[in-house]
């Protein structure tokens, strides 16, 4: 006992380097390592520092990185390639690509976890902090006043939703709803993901009117015409008809006031048998993603993610029950409760 455990200190060596394994993955993926080797398998270091214009040292440094990662493949000579796991979720046009959110992770909630203390310490978000800019609404004075922070923060949305969008969609069975509107529902993934589940039904998504006016951009190829955009304010502006409301990390980025102000508004809207699909990650204490997660609620929002008691006891107090929950395992849980 008097000696230091070998694996206790390999569960702190964890700790401490995750923040360096985060940022080779982010620097890696911002460099455009993941996409040039999709593109072009087999170079070595010195053609990937030349075609990522970056030295031929800090270039080897991040390419043994990835490796020891599982990101990148090398040989004998040593030339590298994509892993699965990279080929898979790294490059941009994967069609799971999470290159998006990674981005995010690196420009957005890198700068807001360097000031944690302080978030902790106040119990608030860290934006003008880490970017010297009050953030009174979030979105609309942090993400949408700038055009490239604008698509970046959407394309970090769309990534998540795309790989999490089946999942959700498929958690429950929804036959009985013809009509959903999916509040905040962003760039539509997880409208279109409906559509393809549920056959017989359509889906309008709404949100910001910047969101709006960017649906084209991220419109997929082949998709029939039952999922449509209305612009609007959800706080204030009266909510689309339909029977299904679709929250999907909505509630997680509002405190309680807002969240009951919304959630009036929908109890509102419906008539009995409606329903509200919540997706969210679950506050689960067994699951470190979860908890982490609260935290980056806490340095990025006004909100926090929640128990699903939590979740039912505020969606009760709108006439809402029959709740029901399944852990995907994915990004995201889902949650659905009907109106009495
Ligand atoms: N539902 C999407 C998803 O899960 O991928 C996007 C989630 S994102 C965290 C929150 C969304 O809520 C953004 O698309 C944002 O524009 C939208 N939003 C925020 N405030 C809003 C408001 N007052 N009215 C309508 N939409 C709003």
């Amino acid at each position: 006992d008097s000696e230091p455990k070998k694996e206790d200190l390999q569960q702190i060596i964890q700790l401490m380097d995750g923040f360096k394994a985060s940022k080779a993955l982010f620097t890696a993926s911002k460099m455009g390592v993941f996409d040039l080797l999709q593109r072009k398998p087999g170079l070595d270091a010195a053609q990937v520092a030349q075609e990522i214009k970056a030295a031929v040292k800090g270039t080897e440094g991040l390419l043994g990185a990835c490796v020891s990662l599982g990101l990148l493949q090398t040989s004998q000579r040593p030339v590298y390639k994509n892993t699965d796991l990279a080929t898979r979720y790294l490059w941009s046009d994967s069609p799971f690509s999470l290159h998006g959110y990674i981005q995010h992770c690196n420009e957005t909630l890198w700068p807001l976890f360097s000031h944690l203390e302080s978030a902790v310490r106040e119990g608030t978000n860290q934006h003008e902090r880490a970017f010297g800019k009050k953030a009174n609404d979030l979105f609309q004075d942090t993400y949408y006043n700038n055009q490239s922070v604008k698509l970046r923060f959407m394309n970090a949305m769309h990534s998540i939703a795309k790989v999490t969008g089946k999942a959700v969609a498929t958690a429950f069975d929804l036959s009985s709803y013809k009509t959903a509107c999916d509040l905040g529902g962003c760039t539509g993934a997880i409208a279109y993901e409906l559509t393809k589940a549920h056959p017989e039904m359509s889906v309008t998504v709404f949100d910001l009117p910047e969101v709006v006016e960017m649906s084209e951009h991220f419109h997929p190829s082949h998709t029939d015409n039952r999922v449509s955009f209305v612009a609007g304010d959800f706080f204030k502006d009266e909510l689309p008809k339909a029977d299904l409301y679709i929250l999907a990390r909505i509630l997680h980025d509002w405190p309680d006031e807002k969240v009951h102000i919304l959630l009036k508004k929908i109890g509102d809207a419906c008539t009995p048998g409606c329903g509200v699909l919540l997706s969210e990650i679950l506050l689960n204490e067994d699951r470190t993603y979860s908890a982490l997660q609260g935290l980056n609620m806490l340095a990025q929002t006004e909100g926090m993610e929640r128990t699903e008691s939590q979740y039912a006891d505020l969606l009760s107090k709108h006439g809402f029950g029959d709740t029901r929950v399944v852990r995907t395992m994915n990004f995201l849980d889902a949650f659905l409760a009907v109106k009495m």
